[in-house]
């Protein structure tokens, strides 16, 4: 059966194609520049049309009935979705709903689903989404301690992100371990652009590093992580800066680049650091600093830990920061808890996840 998964940003659509049960990617494209002025696709409902258009020219299938569902990533379901759900109506009206919590991403993942529902009607379309991972954690945990009536109003709490790229990787090690999920105790960490760190007990998730947005947490390539709220206060009240300029210097202009003033990119802030550059070191130990805070905060929560895992793009290339951490992890673990380095597989999770969801 052949799964088609769909991940829409603003304006790009990347997707995969699988053949399930066998869990083989047929393959991959991606589709950029949508809506741009210089480019010939305008929306994502033509995005949709050239992908399915790629697939047929390149005879990876031969007709469009042999797509048996569509899988979506969905990056915000709020306190709706704890797994994963067929689209109807229903459903869609919730995605829009939740979309003022993330109305940079949810969308643009509506607007795949609304090209996909017009181009193939007969498919069956499934929403996956990035918060659902986290919706076991529990209230003491998920909450801020700022008025209630602020979570009543607005549903302003943690939600957490990147949950089917933690996921795959706990599966992942369990498989290592020929131990099942619900006999483990595991810290995943995806540290890619975007960074996070997640406490999983029994295949649940108990607590993570983001937040009400991906901002909270480690520091990231270009995001500031944790940081004391005063602080910024203080800083837009200096600078005369708006809402929208801080938001963007935080996210977009902070963490490694913001510190080093060099890239966010970990490749050339080692290199930098190697030749001696004094903010390129800096940043570097504040970004391994803030790794090692969480997996501490996570061991004391969970007990101890089975494994800690590596993943994405600095976690699996890194090998000389994944020996430093490792050797601080035991000197507080240990030799039963195991380190891996795997590399994670967003898009075969959310297939694997639809194929679940549809078979059901
Ligand atoms: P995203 O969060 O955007 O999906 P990735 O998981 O691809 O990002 O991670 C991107 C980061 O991974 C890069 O900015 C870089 O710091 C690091 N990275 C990627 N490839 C390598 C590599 N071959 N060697 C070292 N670091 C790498």
């Amino acid at each position: 059966m052949k799964i088609l998964i769909v991940n829409c940003g603003s304006s790009s659509i990347k997707y995969k194609l699988y053949d399930f049960p066998r869990r083989l990617q047929l393959a991959k494209g991606l589709i950029e520049k949508i809506g741009e002025k210089a480019s010939a696709v305008n929306d994502h409902s033509q995005g949709i049309k050239v992908l399915i258009k790629q697939l047929l020219d390149d005879k990876i299938i031969d007709s469009l009935t042999e797509i048996y569902a569509v899988g979506h990533r969905v990056v915000h379901g709020g306190e709706y979705f704890r797994e994963p759900r067929i689209i109807n109506d229903k459903v869609i009206k919730k995605i829009e709903i939740i979309a003022d919590l993330a109305p940079l991403h949810n969308p643009a993942n509506l607007a795949g689903i609304m090209g996909c529902r017009k181009i193939l009607p007969k498919t069956k379309q499934v929403a996956v989404f990035d918060t659902a991972f986290y919706q076991s954690i529990a209230e003491h945990v998920y909450m801020y301690a700022i008025p209630q009536q602020y979570y009543r109003k607005y549903g302003v709490r943690k939600y957490g992100f990147h949950g089917t790229s933690h996921q795959f990787v706990a599966n992942k090690v369990s498989e290592l371990l020929r131990r099942p999920l619900s006999k483990l105790k595991l810290i995943t960490c995806h540290l890619g652009n975007g960074c996070s760190i997640t406490a999983i007990n029994k295949g649940k998730a108990v607590d993570t590093s983001m937040g009400f947005t991906p901002l909270e947490g480690l520091m990231m390539g270009t995001r500031s992580g944790d940081v004391d709220i005063a602080s910024i206060f203080y800083i837009m009240k200096k600078e005369k800066l708006t809402i929208e300029q801080m938001d963007h210097i935080l996210n977009r202009e902070s963490g490694i680049l913001g510190i080093s003033g060099i890239s966010n990119d970990i490749r050339v802030i080692k290199g930098k650091a190697r030749k001696g550059n004094k903010f390129a070191k800096l940043a570097l130990e504040m970004f391994i600093y803030r790794i090692k805070k969480y997996i501490g905060a996570y061991f004391m929560i969970l007990g101890g830990a089975d494994a800690i895992c590596f993943t994405a793009g600095v976690g699996e290339n890194n090998s000389d920061i994944i020996k430093g951490l490792k050797k601080d992890i035991y000197k507080i673990a240990s030799r039963s808890t195991k380190v891996f380095v795997i590399p994670t597989d967003e898009e075969l999770m959310i297939a694997s996840l639809t194929y679940k969801v549809i078979k059901k």
